[in-house]
Parts: C-alpha cells; structure tokens; sequence
C-alpha cells in the first residue's frame, strides 16, 4: 500500500473542510492556538513514517492520555480495575453528569471523564501521593509516556492545566459526586489536579503515531516504565478504544472509519491498525460532540481509499 499518495490525497480533500467546526475554548488556554492547521502521520509496524501537513507542532493530547491512563490503571491494578468502572459505551457526552448519577458513582468506562478521574485517583494511591504531594504520580505518568513514545522531551503544559482547574466546574461536579458515593480515595482536589496535568501533555503527530503503534502491535511485549501488560490486555485496550472512544460519536466512528481509536479536545484523533499501523490525525476545530472535524473526515477517506478497517 502506497501510504504516502494515499495520505497527500487525503489532505487536499480535507482543505476544504479546515473552517468547519469551532476549536475548544472552555479550557481559555486552548482558545489561543491557530485552528488553521492539519496534520497526519501514518507510523506502520516496522516503525516507518508517513507525513504530510503540521505534523511537527505539538498541541494538547486532553481524552487521547485517557488511553495512556487505562494501560497504567490495567498494568497496575489488573481486572480489580472493573470493580471501580465499565467497559461500557456511554453515549453521552464526555463530561456528563446524569448516568452518573443514576449508577450511583460508577463511570460507564475509562474513556469518559468520570472513569479517567477514578484512574487518576488510582494512580496516586499506586505511587503513594499524600495529600498535597502529586509528584511521583506526575513523575511516573510523564515517564510512561516517554517511555512509550520514544520522546523523552514529552511535557506538561501548567498553563493548560491552570486554565482548565479555573474553569472545571462540570468535573468539579464529577469528582464530587464520586467522593461521595465512595469511589475516590484520595483528596479530591489532588486528584483533579492530576488529571488536568495528564490531558494538559502536549505531542505531534509523529510522537502519538510512534506512542499508539505500541497498542497496534499487541503482539509485541508491552513493557513501558514498569507498566507491563499481556497482549490479551492490550488487545482489550483496544476494544475499549473501538467501542468508547469517541463518546456519544462511537457508533458514528465505528460506521464512518471502522478503526478503534480515540480523541481529544485538542483537536486530536489517533486511530490504529491491529497488526498493520497507528495513525494520528490533528486539526482542531471541533464538532459539536468535541471530536475534530477534519480528524473523523481524514480518517474516513483513509479506510476507505485503502479499503483497509478492522471490518
Ligand atoms: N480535559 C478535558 C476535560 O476534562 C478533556 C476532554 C476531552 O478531551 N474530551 O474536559
């Protein structure tokens, strides 16, 4: 398969869709970059690379370190994991409130806010944060991502993550509710503070392309920073990528592009390849579910140019 033509068609086809769409602006921070821009990066296998566009530019990953979030919570805690949240979709938007509620403080899974808060707080026990000290869970979480990525330049974006905690009042309320049906450990205000960090990390789409491919390649030893996880678990990663990744936009990913995969309201999509590829699309303006336009458009002519899906 000639990747490179494929994906040089596709950015012209997706030129003209670049103004459609509104980039994220209740984290203010995100408000400030230039919408302007698109990106892909195809990374196979055998770890070649295909390019076109801003795809040196990094932006913040948000939803997309959710995925980074459920192989460490998996890694460190294995199946007892479930007790705490689902595996299934929710379809509902990612910062609802409403299920959950009426499931009395269980996230419906992973990929949603509520799940991503419970990891948050299982990672701070797992490295053993006291109230008011976060940096080991921060330290580890940033080494598992360089780790993974082969990127050790990898970082935090405080002013994001500031920005995010000024304006956090729906995932105030969610961690609130948690805390109060019991499925937080840890002071509520820490564990907030640590997820923000973690969707605050900013990568291009070299560096999720070379990150992802590790959950392509489920076959391979997946060993990153002391995370270790089966290939049977991390084939399971990415069922929960194709079956939650996308929120209330699941079903519509699944029948556009056919990929498991997973966004971000920065504007992000990466999307994998079982024993084929990963493939990071960036463009931040946002439909009205927060998944980039021009991201779901790319990956839909991809699969069906190549007439490559898992389907
Ligand atoms: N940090 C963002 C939030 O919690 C992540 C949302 C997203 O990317 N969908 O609102």
């Amino acid at each position: 398969m000639n990747y490179q033509e494929v994906l040089d068609e596709i950015y012209k086809e997706v030129l003209p869709f670049i103004n459609e769409g509104k980039q994220a602006d209740y984290i203010p921070a995100l408000a400030n970059i230039n919408p302007d821009q698109i990106g892909m990066c195809l990374q196979t296998l055998d770890g070649k690379q295909y390019l076109v566009g801003d795809v040196e530019p990094r932006f913040s990953i948000q939803s997309i370190s959710k995925v980074f979030s459920l192989a460490m919570a998996l890694g460190v805690q294995g199946d007892k994991l479930w007790s705490r949240m689902g595996k299934e979709p929710s379809g509902a938007a990612f910062n609802s409130l409403i299920q959950l509620e009426i499931e009395k403080g269980k996230p419906r899974n992973p990929f949603i806010n509520s799940g991503a808060i419970v990891m948050a707080d299982i990672l701070l026990s797992h490295f053993g944060c006291s109230k008011g000290n976060i940096d080991s869970a921060l330290h580890n979480f940033l080494s598992f991502v360089h780790s993974i990525s082969g990127c050790d330049t990898i970082d935090y974006n405080n002013e994001v993550a500031i920005s995010e905690r000024d304006n956090s009042y729906l995932n105030a309320a969610i961690v609130n509710l948690l805390k109060y049906h019991k499925n937080i450990n840890n002071d509520i205000e820490d564990v907030l503070r640590f997820y923000f960090m973690t969707c605050s990390i900013e990568m291009n789409c070299k560096e999720l392309s070379s990150a992802f491919v590790k959950f392509a390649n489920h076959k391979k030893t997946f060993s990153y920073n002391g995370i270790v996880l089966t290939s049977s678990q991390v084939k399971r990663i990415n069922a929960i990528m194709q079956t939650c990744g996308f929120y209330d936009e699941a079903g519509e990913f699944s029948y556009l592009v056919g990929l498991p995969g997973k966004s971000g309201v920065g504007g992000g999509i990466v999307a994998i390849y079982p024993q084929r590829y990963a493939v990071t699309v960036w463009s931040p303006r946002l439909n009205e579910k927060g998944n980039s336009v021009v991201g779901i458009k790319a990956l839909e002519l991809l699969t069906t140019r190549t007439k490559e899906s898992i389907f």
